[in-house]
């Protein structure tokens, strides 16, 4: 049962509020619907290794800074992968070159995080992936989107262990929700020994990232690939950025069309770790399924998809947002994985009706 149905059909009782606002407003205004289930399924997560010195020691290593610094088989070079920073109008797919379209996808920066698992689990699934990491901290990196609910102006005290030595009660913001792929971060194993690291757009700047913690996980359907995230920060500055960009997406929306019979695929997400880069492509082909369902208050009619595009992607780029536009259209889901060198395919998202 994908996450959409059970907003549409499996709730009654729950308000639908905003999750991929950015895309579409009402269809990504399910945010609060996410963290809901978040919390009420992985409420009882403990943090046991938190404050350990194997992860202080991981901590300490950090993360590649720029692609340049990595040789790829895959895509030699990285030219594809723009740095989030350099983003042009003449990066952008021919019809779309307007300064429209870049603050657009400036706005969707914000959101989109790094993620740093420092444990693969013995418990994951052979086709998973990453079977040379089981057991150990090697250290592994993806990408995932933030949800912060407009309305959600929790603090909550720290509900993590040890994390204040002189035991001090102290409040934290969030909870909210960071949507990733199961095969980054597939149990809760996996979720404790996760950090989310925001803003890391500038490799020259790293004094810009600000650090979330992850304090549960819900798998998503089977079948989705998707794993949600439960996080929360001690870091003012990531709430404060994303209302703002949630906000400056909206005021953009409101003046943003897609040219006629023209359509574009942007990946944002970190390769290998580095920081943020946005990927062009086109889309091959969207595989709806199941029921076109209406949001509770009937102004969007959505469907479950999986899209499958020509965008480039990299270790790493796994979780990253991938959003289609197009004319009479628009589509949000996380990257998934590459079929080929010019194809990749989104674990699930919704596509506008
Ligand atoms: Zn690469
Ligand atoms: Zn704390």
């Amino acid at each position: 049962m994908i996450l959409v149905g059970l907003l549409v059909t499996d709730l009654p009782s729950m308000r639908c509020t905003s999750w991929f606002s950015e895309v579409i407003p009402i269809l990504f205004n399910i945010s609060a619907y996410i963290r809901e289930i978040v919390m009420q399924t992985a409420q009882n997560i403990v943090r046991k290794d938190r404050g350990s010195q194997q992860f202080s020691d991981i901590l300490a290593t950090g993360s590649p800074r720029t692609l340049s610094d990595i040789e790829c088989v895959k895509n030699p070079g990285h030219t594809h992968f723009i740095p989030a920073t350099s983003l042009t109008a003449y990066h952008l797919p021919q019809h779309f070159q307007d300064e429209r379209w870049v603050a657009m996808i400036r706005a969707r920066l914000a959101d989109t995080v790094k993620l740093m698992v420092r444990y693969t689990s013995p418990h994951r699934q052979n086709q998973r992936g990453y079977e040379e990491y089981i057991g150990t901290i090697r250290p592994r990196w993806g990408s995932g989107t933030a949800f912060w609910p407009e309305t959600c102006t929790n603090q909550i005290e720290c509900p993590l262990p040890g994390c204040n030595t002189n035991g001090e009660r102290h409040f934290v913001y969030g909870p909210f929700q960071v949507v990733t792929v199961a095969h980054l971060v597939f149990d809760e194993n996996e979720a404790n020994a996760t950090r989310v690291e925001f803003f890391d757009d500038d490799p020259h700047c790293p004094e810009f990232v600000r650090q979330a913690e992850v304090i549960g996980i819900k798998q998503g359907p089977p079948g989705s690939n998707i794993s949600i995230l439960k996080c929360i920060t001690h870091d003012s500055k990531i709430p404060e950025e994303l209302k703002k960009a949630n906000r400056h997406r909206t005021e953009l929306l409101k003046g943003l069309c897609e040219p006629e019979g023209a359509s574009m695929v942007v990946m944002i997400s970190h390769p290998h770790g580095t920081s943020k880069c946005i990927s062009f492509g086109n889309l091959i082909q969207l595989f709806e399924k199941g029921p076109v369902k209406t949001t509770r208050d009937g102004k969007m009619r959505l469907r479950e998809c999986t899209l499958n595009y020509s965008t480039p992607s990299c270790v790493g780029s796994g979780g990253g947002s991938v959003t289609l536009w197009q004319s009479g259209r628009r589509a949000f889901a996380p990257h998934s994985k590459a079929l080929g060198l010019d194809s990749n395919m989104s674990a699930f998202g919704w596509v506008s009706k």
